[in-house]
């Protein structure tokens, strides 16, 4: 069966054909191997177009994105101008090697060393964030002449073998057993006040008490062995996490001490998504790489990235840096990145999600928080938000235990099913409901969205025992 042949769909929604969908669905199930899952049980939704903050299905339904997809599509689906930009470089020329100069691809690297603090002053593009990370700890590594990367337990940093080594989320555990693991990387605790590993009751108590547990975890294991510190800005997958003022300050300053470069993942909290370019710079701190990818360009044609410092650039002005790939710096990529930035700029869509973040998000999640007994915290800044559910507000008890499997996740899979039954397409992780719409948001649809999340958690609070 094949679908080369059928029409080119419009970001209007046309009228519904459930029979295409149906071959599509058959089509995939026959011939697609998915991502983070076993095959046995995928059963995906055949989507027909998407616009803005929406996508819809063969059937006519229409959902409100609260995901952003892969917590990417920062700028929304099918922005006119970054569709129209990739087009235009599709008709002048869809590829050429990064050994030439290209107009796209300098321009794209211009303008992110620009947005990046510092003297981060040069671009490594990758094709997305796994990549990027790979090629950071690569070039931290060459750069001490150390074999050690430390990240925190709960973190994201990618499907690649040292990116999954260094995630902390229990989707490394396979790779390691299985032998799929990269060595070398050191797990420490960042911080989380909520849930605290360091018993403290104060942002600036979690704070003094997770730098110094960082110093002791680079005491113990020598820090003439470690390269690089891999920290995202504000950890997204694995909580979305906002580290205390003074955290990500006294990282650099240890680091600095140690001679140990700082690697900032931004690739999810990059482009927007907290109301800054980067996360980092709401703390005015400045590592020596910057891993980006999704907000980017919203993947609209993949693209990840790495961010150089001067100091770190110098060391491969002579030295030959062993690494590259075939799609570096895409021409139709990076000029979606270009027009991506440049719209970004020119329609205020990152002061729209700090706003919106400020204004709707945030203050509308803590109004669900005061009514509904299963919310234990709520958190975020931006367009950058969890939800987390609890048993019981007293002792904290996770609604759906770390690292669930099967039925234990039953109490979250039920909200989540109520919420795509209603319309709205959200993240959810164990315990945890995020909201992570894209950066041009409207307040109408935040608030719609945020509704019918109040329903939903109506069945999140029957599990509740407080
Ligand atoms: N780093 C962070 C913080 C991420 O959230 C992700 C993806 O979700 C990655 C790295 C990996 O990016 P990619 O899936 O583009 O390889």
């Amino acid at each position: 069966m094949t679908t080369a042949a059928l029409p080119v769909h419009q970001p209007t929604q046309g009228a519904p054909d459930p029979q295409r969908g149906e071959r599509i669905r058959a089509t995939d199930r026959a011939h697609l191997f998915h991502n983070w899952a076993a095959q046995g049980g995928v059963n995906p939704i055949p989507v027909a177009g998407a616009s803005g903050r929406h996508f819809w299905d063969y059937d006519g339904k229409r959902y409100l994105d609260f995901s952003s997809q892969f917590i990417n599509m920062n700028i929304g689906h099918g922005h006119p101008k970054v569709v129209a930009a990739i087009k235009e470089q599709a008709d002048r020329m869809c590829m050429i090697a990064s050994t030439f100069a290209n107009e796209q691809r300098g321009e794209a690297a211009r303008l992110i060393a620009e947005l990046a603090p510092g003297d981060l002053n040069h671009v490594f593009f990758t094709n997305g964030g796994a990549d990027a990370n790979e090629h950071a700890i690569r070039m931290a590594r060459m750069h001490t002449g150390r074999p050690k990367v430390l990240s925190t337990y709960r973190s994201y940093h990618g499907g690649t073998a040292a990116a999954i080594s260094l995630t902390g989320d229990p989707r490394r555990w396979a790779n390691e057993n299985s032998g799929s693991a990269a060595g070398n990387t050191v797990h420490f605790f960042g911080p989380y006040l909520y849930r605290s590993h360091f018993h403290a009751t104060t942002e600036a108590e979690e704070c003094a008490r997770a730098l110094a547990h960082l110093e002791q975890v680079i005491a113990f294991e020598g820090p003439s062995t470690i390269a690089a510190v891999l920290l995202e800005s504000i950890v997204g997958t694995a909580g979305i996490l906002v580290p205390p003022a003074g955290y990500l300050a006294g990282v650099r300053e240890l680091c600095d001490r140690y001679g140990i470069v700082f690697i900032a993942d931004e690739v999810m909290s990059g482009f927007g998504r907290a109301g800054e370019w980067f996360a980092i710079d709401h703390w005015g701190v400045t590592p020596d790489l910057i891993t980006f990818a999704k907000g980017v360009n919203s993947g609209y044609v993949p693209l990840g990235g790495v961010v150089v410092s001067d100091e770190i650039y110098e060391t491969f002005r002579d030295v030959v840096y062993p690494g590259g790939l075939t799609y570096s710096g895409h021409p139709l990529a990076c000029a979606a990145a270009v027009a991506a930035i440049t719209a970004m700029r020119e329609e205020r869509i990152i002061e729209n999600a700090a706003r919106v973040g400020a204004e709707v998000i945030g203050p509308g999640l803590r109004e669900l928080a005061s009514r509904h007994p299963s919310v234990g915290e709520v958190r975020g800044m931006g367009v950058f938000w969890a939800v987390e559910l609890v048993r019981n507000r007293e002792t904290r008890e996770m609604l759906v235990p770390y690292a669930a499997t099967g039925t234990q996740s039953r109490p979250v899979d039920e909200v989540v099913a109520f919420c795509k039954e209603n319309g709205l397409w959200p993240v959810y992780n164990y315990n945890r409901i995020h909201v992570v719409p894209p950066c041009t948001i409207t307040d109408e649809e935040a608030r719609e969205g945020l509704a019918i999340l109040d329903q939903a958690l109506s069945i999140a609070d029957k599990y509740t025992d407080g």
